[in-house]
């Protein structure tokens, strides 16, 4: 977020920006620790028209952004179980469609039939987007990072911002240990971090973070039958899976998991994927696990992101993706931009306030 927000700055002439990052290297935090999903398939609108404007922009990144990014667009599978699931995809679907995005319903079989291995069984329904797919986190980040480079913002490494000044004009100066940076503009695009770069203006926002793995596992003796990239997710058990290169990568969400910071690989937690991996993957069973890790959602009540002003006068917010952000940077970024930039983003931003959270909001119901 803070990278692509970078960039969509210097690209309307305002280069007269710096990007603090806390750690030695950019994307070491969420964005380089996700499963790299992009897709048109949520349940609220706003996030489908992010989807929209994001996936043309990762269609064409190398001549817009001038970086290549591997994008895969094999599609994205929603495998339902529960009719209240099938019941929201239904309408989601609809209105997905009504946006003009090409989504198919898919009968069990029909869904089975496009990966092969895969076992359907209990499932009543599944949806597929073609253009839904897979790209490299990295060479975004990276992209969007030598761009806005290029055009003038300046990155700075190792620097944490460890507070903020605020005075009657509102936000006044940001400080880190090895300095104290005047300005009237602050964004604050600190993922899983952004509620304490909230408190630290005054201006708490509720976005915690919450530890979600994945696992690599290297091809069993006799490969995975199947090389599309697609993205197949067990809705009700959040169980998904996808080819990564020659292994395959799968993950699934843990009910019982607290919010905190921590990101050390709880393995237990392969003990609860593994009955479920088997019932839709058998291959899975059979292959070794080569590599995991753990990263953070930065979820809000709602799993629906802050975009736009954020509570004190000058600090603004790019935060709060609740573990789809990834894929909405383009579009997220270039807002945020319009916005600074006094020019009308034109997108409905209500979905987005930061005072929202005082009243019951329709939340995202395709987090996984
Ligand atoms: C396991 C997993 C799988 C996921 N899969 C997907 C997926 O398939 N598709 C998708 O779209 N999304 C996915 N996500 C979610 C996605 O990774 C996040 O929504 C996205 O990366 C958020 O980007 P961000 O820039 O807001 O946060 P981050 O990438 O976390 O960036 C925030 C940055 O702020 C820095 N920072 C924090 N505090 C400070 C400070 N005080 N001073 C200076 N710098 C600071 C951090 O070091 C970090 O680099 C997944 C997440 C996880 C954990």
């Amino acid at each position: 977020m803070g990278t692509s927000a970078a960039f969509h700055l210097a690209r309307l002439g305002l280069t007269n920006v710096i990007l603090l990052e806390r750690e030695s290297q950019l994307g070491a935090a969420s964005t380089g620790r996700n499963a790299g999903g992009v897709r048109h398939q949520f349940s609220q609108e706003a996030n489908v028209r992010l989807s929209i404007e994001s996936i043309k922009v990762f269609e064409d990144f190398d001549a817009i952004v001038g970086a290549t990014i591997d994008f895969r667009q094999d599609g994205y599978l929603f495998l339902l179980s529960e009719p209240a699931h099938v019941a929201a995809f239904r309408a989601a679907c609809d209105m997905q469609r009504r946006l003009g995005v090409t989504v198919e319903w898919l009968t069990p079989a029909e869904a089975a039939s496009r990966i092969p291995g895969l076992l359907t069984g209990g499932v009543e329904a599944a949806t597929f987007c073609a253009r839904d797919g897979i790209c490299d986190p990295d060479g975004v980040t990276m992209g969007f990072a030598a761009a806005a480079k290029r055009a003038g913002v300046e990155i700075r490494r190792g620097a944490e911002v460890t507070g903020i000044e605020v005075d009657a004009r509102g936000v006044a100066a940001v400080r880190t240990p090895q300095e104290t940076i005047h300005t009237r503009v602050v964004i604050n695009a600190a993922g899983a971090w952004a509620g304490k770069i909230g408190e630290m203006a005054g201006a708490p926002l509720p976005i915690w973070p919450l530890r979600r793995h994945i696992f690599i596992a290297a091809p069993p003796r006799h490969g995975w039958g199947f090389d599309a990239r697609t993205l197949v997710i067990d809705f009700a058990s959040s169980f998904y899976f996808h080819r990564e290169g020659a292994n395959m990568l799968f993950g699934m969400g843990d009910p019982s998991e607290p919010p905190g910071f921590d990101t050390t690989v709880n393995w237990p937690v392969l003990e609860q994927i593994a009955p479920v991996a088997a019932r839709r993957l058998p291959s899975l069973s059979d292959a070794s696990i080569a590599k995991a890790w753990a990263g953070l959602y930065e979820m809000t009540p709602d799993a629906m992101p802050v975009i736009g002003p954020a509570g004190v006068d000058g600090l603004f917010a790019i935060a709060g993706f609740s573990g789809h952000g990834f894929q909405h940077s383009p579009a997220a970024g270039r807002i945020l931009a319009d916005l600074i930039a006094g020019r009308d983003p034109h997108f409905d931003l209500t979905p987005f306030r930061h005072d929202r959270f005082r009243e019951a909001t329709a939340g995202e119901v395709g987090v996984v």
